[in-house]
């Protein structure tokens, strides 16, 4: 069994698209952990996206990030890394397989809806950097 930690970014609260979302995921049996609504500062999202400091879009996807709310989930399934991504789709929304969450809700190449964990080290360091062991539901 593999964990992922999941993002509804507030691009993706914005426009009403939470339970769309997590519809998808249910339908997927991809099975929820925890979940909760945050409001990101942009420290955290800093933090957060600490493996793309330097990046030309660091700034802009950070400040992006703690412009609103998000829905932080804790995903669990065996794949779900590699599965969820799938249901995203790619990075850019053009480039995203028809029928994803990104091709068909994004409208930009940051404003992409959601995140998902790329790994097991990153799922290891997301979950733990927004939930702590209390708040994960034991199955
Ligand atoms: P995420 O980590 O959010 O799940 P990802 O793994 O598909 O997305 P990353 O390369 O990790 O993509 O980039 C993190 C986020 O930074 C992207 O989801 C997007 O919001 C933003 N981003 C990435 N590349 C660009 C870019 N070239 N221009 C603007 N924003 C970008
Ligand atoms: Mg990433």
């Amino acid at each position: 069994m593999e964990r992922t930690l999941a993002i509804i970014k507030p691009d993706g609260v914005a426009k009403g698209l939470v339970g769309e979302i997590i519809r998808r995921l249910e339908r997927e049996d991809l099975t929820i952990l925890a979940l909760k609504m945050i409001w990101m500062t942009k420290e955290q999202a800093k933090g957060f996206y600490g493996v793309h400091a330097g990046k030309p879009f660091y700034e802009s996807v950070t400040n992006f990030m703690s412009s609103g709310p998000s829905v932080v989930m804790v995903l669990e399934g065996e794949g779900v890394i590699n599965a969820y991504r799938r249901l995203m789709g790619a990075t850019n929304y053009k480039e995203a397989e028809k029928g994803s969450i990104r091709r068909e809700y994004a409208t930009d190449i940051e404003k992409n809806v959601v995140h998902g964990s790329d790994s097991p080290q990153s799922a290891a360091f997301e979950i733990a950097y927004f939930f702590n062991e209390l708040e994960i539901f034991k199955r």
